[in-house]
């Protein structure tokens, strides 16, 4: 059984745990490879853009593997206390684009919020609201946001 726990307690740690560690705005530089042919070179042509004005701007977590992604997940349903919730922000493997190479996550957040502007030159597009380091490859004009991953 789950303790107890107060409404500021847990709403502290939802605060502290809002922006998962894979896509802290501080986040290192990851493996760009094994992304689709089409994101790839929507993020290359991205980067030499933002690179010409300045931008500073990579890749935090793309291609994820089954293992890690089940492992994110099962992280996130203990992060959040269910699978209804912890979906908001992680999906199963068997559902996320990033196992698939089919989604990137970006910072720093300067360079991500350049990219959310920029980003549909190249058909890459901002997908949750509540994620604004994540992006995928879409016909443009983008479509909209939805809240979150939950929303399908
Ligand atoms: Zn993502």
């Amino acid at each position: 059984m789950p303790s107890r726990r107060s409404t500021a307690a847990v709403l502290a740690t939802v605060t502290a745990l809002a922006v998962p560690a894979a896509a802290a705005a501080d986040a290192a530089p990851a493996p760009t490879g094994g992304l689709t042919p089409q994101l790839t070179a929507a993020f290359q042509n991205a980067r030499s853009h933002a690179q010409r004005e300045g931008v500073a701007l990579w890749i935090t977590s793309g291609k994820r593997s089954w293992a890690e992604q089940d492992q994110m997940w099962r992280e996130g349903i203990r992060t959040y206390g269910s699978p209804a919730v912890a979906r908001r922000w992680v999906l199963p493997p068997g559902e996320s684009s990033h196992v698939t190479g089919r989604a990137i996550d970006v910072g720093p957040l300067a360079g991500a919020q350049w990219l959310a502007r920029t980003g549909p030159r190249w058909g890459l597009c901002r997908t949750y609201a509540n994620e604004w380091w994540h992006f995928e490859v879409a016909p443009t004009p983008c479509p909209r946001m939805r809240p979150d991953a939950a929303h399908h």
